[in-house]
């Protein structure tokens, strides 16, 4: 490990996750000498599909690369939302359209995929990319910041990022907090196109099935040569407190009365993995000196807007921005950044974006999971959405906001009780 000046990193980046990774390439796009350090024997990703909205397209385009991640991808024509026990459809996105609307395509692709692009692009930026660092502490120091390891060693810079996700160790430093357990739990499976034809599924959309207490997503990935399912449910088991829970027989019982569509896509999921699923409390404070958290390690979402990895990826775009603007030239001494002031102006603004965007995620999920009269109430308010109404979109697909005067307005509330049957 380097500690000689000339081979020095400005800024240390924990963690080679979408979010490390991706905010690695960002800085070094802004002339700054970055190292990721990362737990693991190889860098990688474990998981299926991933949905990127406009508001995560735009930067890859920005950083070069859209093309490729369009072409490993699909661009889906339409998302599509229908109610799990009967398959009636209840609203849908006209993807061509929100493109249109917002300049960028909405994607989806494998996760694996996503990786290894943002991957290949910090290899050619330069990036120092270091595997087999399970970083322990973090500290300030007076000019900068310091990680230890768990093997001895320690590094130090004028900044660290800690994008070690939702166990983050950094987290630690700005709050006595535990992940939030949701009790539901996510089952997922990539299969061969080939294994679903048949199956009355939709190859050009991203079809959401809502149902009590679960739902289930199916689109297709690489082109349309596989087919992605995620099922998730709440598990009984967690909510009893008993500690092995969202094992398969959870998985099978919580689906029983669910539409064809569905019980077809069952079988397919791997039952030998599965994601319990955790967010954490929002907190406004993501930075202590020249320590700051990012993607996952300050804001941890449930899934049901598809928008952790993307909000990842929008925090290295916004912190770079921000160093970019509060930067002098280089000397021999320093990168010229102004830390305070470019981690001050990406925290005033995402801490706020990514607040809402947890806290939306867990009111979407309660209303996903709906059963009995509210259900009906859910399904009638969706079905009167006016399919090209982008006022639940405007506020996360639309640009990326670099300071808080330019967050938009959050979508606007519509009370079920509202809603006459
Ligand atoms: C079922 C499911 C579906 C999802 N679907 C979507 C979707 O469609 N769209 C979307 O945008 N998001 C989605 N998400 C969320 C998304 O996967 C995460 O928000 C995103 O991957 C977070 O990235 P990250 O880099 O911040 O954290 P992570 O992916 O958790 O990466 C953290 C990295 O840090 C490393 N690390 C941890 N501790 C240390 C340490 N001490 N020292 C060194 N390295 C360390 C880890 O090994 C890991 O590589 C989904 C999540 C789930 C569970």
């Amino acid at each position: 490990m380097s500690t000689e000046r000339t081979n020095c990193a400005d800024v240390l980046v924990i963690g080679g996750g979408i979010g490390g990774l991706s905010a690695a390439l960002a800085l070094t796009r802004k002339g700054l000498r970055v190292r990721v350090y990362e737990k693991a024997p190889e860098f990688g990703e474990v998981g299926a599909g991933l949905q990127l909205a406009p508001n995560c397209t735009r930067i890859l385009r920005e950083y070069g690369l859209l093309d490729e991640a369009r072409a490993l991808g699909v661009l889906p024509e339409h998302m599509i939302m229908k109610d799990a026990l009967d398959s009636a459809e209840l609203t849908r996105l006209d993807l061509g359209d929100v493109e249109r609307r917002y300049g960028d395509p909405y994607l989806v692709m494998h996760r694996s995929d996503l990786h290894r692009i943002f991957h290949q692009a910090c290899v050619r930026a330069g990036v120092d990319l270091v595997t087999d660092a399970d970083c322990t502490g973090y500290e300030n120091t007076g000019q900068g910041a310091r990680v230890s390891f768990a093997d001895g060693r320690v590094d130090d810079a004028e900044a660290v990022i800690a994008a070690d996700g939702l166990h983050s160790i950094a987290r630690r430093l700005l709050v006595d907090d535990e992940p939030v357990n949701s009790a539901y739990v996510a089952y997922r499976g990539a299969v061969p196109f080939e294994q679903v034809r048949g199956h009355d599924v939709h190859d050009k959309a991203v079809v959401v099935y809502i149902g009590p207490k679960c739902h289930f997503v199916q689109y297709p990935l690489r082109g349309g040569e596989m087919f992605n399912q995620v099922a998730v449910f709440s598990s009984p088991k967690a909510v009893a407190g008993e500690p092995d829970w969202g094992t398969p027989d959870e998985l099978d019982r919580a689906f029983e009365g669910t539409c064809a569509q569905v019980q077809a896509g069952l079988p397919l999921m791997w039952r030998d993995r599965w994601w319990r699923m955790f967010d954490r409390d929002p907190i406004d404070t993501w930075v202590q000196g020249r320590i700051a958290l990012l993607g996952d390690a300050a804001h941890p979402p449930l899934q049901y807007m598809a928008q952790g990895a993307v909000m990842a990826i929008e925090d290295g775009w916004v912190l770079a921005e921000h160093i970019g603007e509060q930067r002098a030239r280089r000397s021999a001494e320093s990168s010229g950044v102004d830390w305070e002031r470019a981690f001050a102006g990406y925290q005033a603004v995402r801490t706020e974006h990514c607040r809402r965007v947890v806290l939306t995620a867990r009111s979407w999920g309660e209303l996903w999971h709906l059963d009995g009269r509210a259900r009906q109430q859910r399904n009638k308010l969706l079905r009167a959405r006016d399919v090209y109404d982008y006022s639940f979109t405007d506020w996360v697909f639309g640009p990326t906001a670099l300071r808080p005067e330019d967050e938009p307005e959050l979508y606007p509330r519509i009370p079920l009780d509202s809603v006459a049957l």
